[in-house]
């Protein structure tokens, strides 16, 4: 039977999914900052530890201000069970490590955020797990890595910093000829620009440290997928391995996110612009934006994505000191290795966030000396542009 709440749109489960009211009927959500619970009685306690009571045991858990959070993205990302964690990483690696075991094989796409690829390249190998790393635009690529003992696909869509997209439904059907899993982390498209379970993926990380919270404030993650995969392989990691999210976080991100579609759809719109004055400046080399028809990939956009992105990647034109000089000269614009928040931020990815990268390896995921990444945030985009042109003009 269906819910009345299964039919809300996104902005409504984003102000309302998953709210739990106490007996004092408060408008905002309760903040529960305990470690744990009082039972009425020992037999009360045993009850809640046999399963028969579905009471809350331990903030490890799971906590009320929590499972609001969880519950939430649930509905926000049409699944039905999620797990939240401490930090994106936190999520990432649970989503990988708690249905692994030694003798598996993982697929990931090679443009990986840079703690993604270490666990995959490096975790996974020192306990048994074999890996390999293809060119995720590439769906032959996908197929030509299958081994007998494939179990895990892993993709990241749009990459960062490229924003190069995966065909997450055709990576979807492949990894089901094989009983294989496919995990994406959704975090460049944000649950409102794109919805991998809808597309056929099993499981949908997120770094809520991003545009959730949007605000710069805490760290957070979350794993959403079937209850059936939740249970068997999740719940048990989950609970015995404690990457639990604070309540404190929880709660600031459940008021974060009943702001993300105001947010999200202005900071795409400034992308836009912003992407759009950048591919007609001459100190410009490169522009790569999902949401403008000259992306190599915009077919497969189109049909996957529901807007571009709230990221630009962007090359000056004269490599690393050019990009150093642009970004010394932002006066709004922020440097910082971070993105998704209301304030707008600059990445020398070459540098920070990818200096671990081989060279070769940069080059092959399309990092130049002179590619930056703009994450637009919430001031007034004629600002913005005129500081990215007081800046441009102090390069060179
Ligand atoms: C930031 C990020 C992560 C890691 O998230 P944290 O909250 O920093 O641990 C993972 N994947 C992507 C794509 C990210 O941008």
């Amino acid at each position: 039977m269906t819910d009345f709440k299964d039919s809300w749109k996104a902005q409504t489960a984003l102000v309302h999914g998953g709210t739990q009211r106490s007996q004092f009927g408060e408008t905002s959500e309760a903040l529960f900052l305990t470690q744990g619970f009082i039972y009425d009685s020992a037999e009360a306690a045993e009850a809640r530890f046999k399963g028969e009571d579905p009471g809350f045991i331990y903030s490890r858990y799971a906590n009320p201000t929590v499972d609001m959070f969880e519950k939430r993205m649930c509905a926000l990302e049409g699944a039905e069970d999620a797990r939240a964690t401490a930090s994106g990483m936190a999520a990432v690696s649970a989503a990988l490590l708690c249905s692994l075991r030694a003798g598996d094989h993982v697929v990931a796409a090679r443009a990986l955020f840079g703690s993604c690829r270490w666990i995959v390249e490096t975790l996974m190998p020192r306990y048994g797990v074999e890996t390999t790393l293809v060119d995720g635009a590439s769906l032959q690529a996908w197929e030509e890595a299958i081994r007998p003992n494939t179990k895990l696909f892993f993709l990241e869509s749009p990459t960062n910093p490229t924003l190069e997209v995966c065909d997450i439904a055709g990576i979807a059907k492949l990894a089901n000829t094989i009983g294989a899993r496919l995990v994406v982390d959704n975090v460049f498209a944000t649950p409102l620009l794109q919805r991998p379970l809808e597309l056929g993926a099993h499981v949908v990380v997120y770094s809520a440290t991003k545009h959730i919270d949007g605000q710069g404030r805490c760290l957070g993650g979350i794993v959403l997928s079937d209850r059936d995969w939740i249970d068997e392989h999740l719940h048990d990691y989950f609970r015995h391995t404690g990457p639990s999210l604070s309540p404190f976080n929880a709660w600031t991100l459940l008021k974060g996110l009943e702001t993300l579609s105001v947010r999200v759809r202005q900071q795409m719109e400034s992308a836009g612009r912003v992407a759009d004055y950048l591919a007609e400046h001459p100190k410009i080399s490169r522009v790569v934006y999902p949401g403008r028809p000259d992306h190599p990939q915009a077919e497969l956009i189109a049909r996957q994505m529901k807007g571009g992105s709230t990221l630009v990647c962007l090359d000056v034109g004269g490599g690393k000191n050019d990009a150093f000089a642009f970004s010394n000269a932002l006066k709004i614009i922020g440097i910082s290795n971070n993105l998704g928040d209301a304030k707008s931020l600059i990445t020398h990815p070459g540098t920070t966030t990818h200096k671990n990268l081989s060279e070769e390896a940069r080059t092959e995921a399309g990092i130049n000396p002179g590619t930056l990444r703009l994450s637009l945030g919430l001031e007034d985009c004629d600002d913005l542009i005129a500081d990215i042109e007081q800046a441009l003009a102090k390069v060179g």
